[in-house]
């Protein structure tokens, strides 16, 4: 192996099919950064990051300024067969405070060189297995119609609702229920507080409607009102934006505000930490889910290669990708049936081919 000589971004816009809305914000595009890195021997490594200003705070310019910065200083020089995957986790953390997604992007980029020059699949890689695994669809909030005739509904088998905009999100959700027939996932992004929460959870028992778990209802901040809730309802919480880091986790443990903890590359700063993250949750008896922000087949990729290695059997939560991809007319989308395929090609190149990152325009760090 190589020293990395070259650590390179490229922006990526993709338009949505359908404009994406939760209480916390209204998209209509991916907007992300690629990230490459190059050895000397010429093989290279891809990963994505994406800009979320209500979740990470990170944009498009500070992604790349991060990587371009201080992360490439870091690697550049570098050889990553020598570096076990918790140093280089370490290292990066050291590098700069926060920045998840810059960091994930760039710590993905190498371990997808490393696969590549092993010749296998990430998810392998990683102990997982090139093998499809399962996703809900996410309905979005406000007013999103839901449409048994249409392309989520035949594609997929369990539905994920955003609310949290309008008090007609109780008789919504009871509303798809009835129409999906299948058990639904909520996620309210924060947006409510304990009365309502419980209320709402209440409401939907008692219409019969077969709720697979309730996701992050109050303020990040707010783990003793999780826990509050725990006591007050028979449903599971899922927590998310509560939960970034290793410290959030125990945190949350400690504070019992949580049955299950939606894990995030760009929450929590690469693969490794993604696995130490499930590690952690499984110790305590904690479900373990495997989610993504609005990024290209790229991130979910090494999203969905987490998911195979921390819980193969679970229903993830990566469909992010999905809503830029054309539904009706790619026949080589990795959404099939309920799931999300991985390619048995080595490292991400699969998903790399697909998001033509030959055809971006590479801004390169100082050659080292
Ligand atoms: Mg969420």
């Amino acid at each position: 192996m190589a020293r990395i000589v070259e650590v390179a971004t490229a922006r990526m816009a993709r338009p949505l099919h359908t404009p994406f809305v939760t209480a916390l914000r209204r998209t209509e595009h991916v907007f992300s950064v690629v990230v490459r890195v190059t050895d000397a021997d010429g093989r290279v490594g891809f990963g994505e990051a994406p800009q979320i200003w209500r979740v990470t705070g990170e944009s498009q310019a500070s992604i790349e300024a991060c990587v371009l910065g201080p992360l490439a200083e870091l690697l550049t020089g570098s050889d990553p067969l020598l570096a076990p995957a918790a140093d280089l986790h370490r290292d990066l953390a050291s590098a700069v405070v926060a920045n998840g997604g810059a960091r994930a992007a760039t710590e993905i980029a190498v371990q997808d060189l490393l696969a590549r020059a092993a010749g296998v699949p990430l998810a392998r890689f990683l102990g997982g297995r090139a093998q499809p695994v399962g996703t809900d669809v996410t309905v979005a909030a406000q007013g999103a119609a839901w449409d048994p005739a249409g392309a989520a509904a035949s594609t997929f088998d369990q539905v994920k609702i955003k609310v949290g905009l309008d008090p007609s999100d109780v008789g919504r959700v009871i509303e798809i229920h009835r129409t999906a027939r299948m058990p639904v996932r909520v996620d309210a992004n924060q947006a409510w507080d304990l009365a309502t929460a419980t209320a709402a959870v209440e409401a939907w028992l008692a219409a019969g409607v077969r709720l697979d778990f309730l996701e992050q209802p109050l303020p990040a901040w707010d783990l003793a009102g999780h826990a509050e809730l725990r006591r007050r309802v028979p449903v599971p919480i899922v927590l998310d934006e509560s939960v970034f880091t290793i410290h959030d986790l125990r945190r949350a443990i400690d504070a019992g505000s949580g049955d299950i903890v939606n894990i995030k590359l760009a929450k929590c700063g690469g693969l490794h930490a993604g696995l130490e993250l499930a590690d952690l949750a499984r110790e305590a008896g904690l479900g373990v889910m495997v989610g993504s922000m609005m990024e290209s087949e790229l991130g979910l990729s090494a999203a969905a290669a987490l998911a195979s290695a921390v819980a193969p059997d679970q229903v993830h939560d990566l469909d992010a990708a999905w809503w830029s991809i054309d539904p009706a007319g790619d026949a080589g989308t990795p959404y099939r049936g309920g799931t999300f395929v991985i390619d048995d090609s080595p490292g991400l190149s699969h998903a790399v081919a697909r998001v033509d990152a030959a055809g971006l325009t590479w801004n390169k760090s100082a050659p080292g």
